[in-house]
């Protein structure tokens, strides 16, 4: 059956990436992968709009992740972890296992991060290693002000680090400008690739911590990567045909311009959020933080999302993602990151008021198509 993958990672992947990744094999130590590496590297560099180095990591963005811990955390640093879903509870347990200090400023899931808590919390503590953050908050469809962060951490010796594994190459994000010292991502989003690469920037600032650290690592060690990008290697095999496929997707971003990229990330977030509107549907996410990369719906009262779903899967071969921990059963997510576009949206919010219909929801049918309609067509 032709299924519709409509959940925030792993994402549909273009056939042209898919038919670029059938080239055959060839070394890593090969001139060949130097000069592929070298153009991955320049254009993660213009997705990342840094000047910073860009590793490309196999692993997933969770590696991307331990990276940046294993490689500026030391026991008993103090460091200041956001809390806003599952994906910021990751950097809370992770820096905790390092044997950091953690102190976590924990929000609302659903709501974005308080620029103030912050600022008082960075002022009351000078000696902050690092600020973790996510830039959109994937479990609850929440993206996060991190150039407000950047310029609050930029005052202070804590780095500032940053997870835009669901944001990068969906929603603008400019490491330098901001004040990012390292951002880790996936390649499974809006990256439009499969599962299993992962990439961190490094500033000038963060090196300086990154340099000093003693923490036990060997495959993630960012100092052994910056010694082998000096001549386009990595310093153990890397996933060569995931990097083949990065290359050709990152080609289409640049092809589209990512000015485009972004506008459509919005335009279908616009949509979407329109049409649950007028099927009378609520959102997870607070207004004015509302991520365009994924949508976070509140199930009808008396009605579990997980039932919504297994509908949408059983009749429509369609999938969205449900909600974690306590939003299992509240909420289901519809993505629109990556290789997206309008006809994915009409499928999916077609389907979804038939779906809405089977569970007893008085939906109206058309209603949601309509408003997504009006939305594209620029009349709303
Ligand atoms: N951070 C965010 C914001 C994510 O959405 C995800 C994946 N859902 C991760 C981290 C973890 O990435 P991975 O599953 O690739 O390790």
């Amino acid at each position: 059956d032709k299924q519709y993958l409509l959940i925030p990672g792993p994402t549909p992947v273009p056939p042209t990436v898919f038919a670029a990744m059938s080239r055959p094999m060839f070394g890593h130590r090969s001139d060949d992968f130097a000069k592929m590496h070298k153009g991955i590297v320049e254009k993660m560099q213009k997705v990342f709009q840094t000047k910073n180095e860009v590793f490309v990591l196999t692993s997933s963005g969770t590696g991307a992740m331990e990276a940046a811990v294993s490689n500026v955390i030391k026991p008993g640093d103090k460091v200041l972890t956001l809390n806003g879903g599952k994906f910021g509870e990751r950097w809370t347990k992770m820096a905790a296992k390092y044997g950091a200090v953690v102190d976590e400023y924990k929000y609302r899931w659903g709501s974005a991060a308080d620029l103030k808590v912050i600022e008082e919390k960075l002022n009351s503590e000078p000696d902050y290693v690092a600020v973790f953050a996510t830039h959109n908050e994937t479990s609850t469809a929440v993206t996060n002000d991190i150039a407000g962060m950047g310029a609050l951490v930029a005052k202070h010796k804590a780095l500032l680090i940053v997870d835009t594994v669901s944001s990068l190459g969906a929603i603008e994000f400019k490491t330098d400008e901001w004040n990012v010292d390292i951002a880790a991502t996936g390649s499974q989003k809006a990256l439009m690739l499969p599962p299993g690469l992962g990439a961190i920037t490094v500033s000038e600032k963060a090196w300086k911590v990154v340099e000093e650290n003693k923490t036990p690592k060997f495959y993630f060690d960012l100092n052994a990567c910056k010694k082998n990008i000096a001549k386009w290697n990595t310093p153990y095999t890397p996933n060569v045909t995931l990097f083949v496929g990065l290359d050709a997707a990152l080609d289409m971003i640049m092809e589209e311009g990512l000015e485009n990229v972004y506008a459509r990330h919005t335009l279908l977030a616009n949509g979407v959020r329109a049409a649950a509107k007028a099927l009378g549907l609520e959102l997870l996410a607070d207004e004015g933080c509302r991520s365009d990369a994924v949508t976070a719906v509140l199930s009808p009262e008396g009605i579990s999302a997980e039932d919504i779903r297994k509908v949408l899967k059983n009749d429509y071969q369609i999938t969205f993602a449900g909600g974690q921990d306590d939003l299992k059963g509240k909420i289901f997510r519809i993505a629109h990151m990556g290789f997206a576009d309008k006809m994915d949206m009409i499928i999916a919010i077609g389907a979804l008021e038939m779906a809405l219909a089977k569970v007893g929801y008085p939906v109206q049918l058309g209603q949601g198509v309509k408003a997504l309609q009006e939305v594209f067509l620029g009349r709303n």
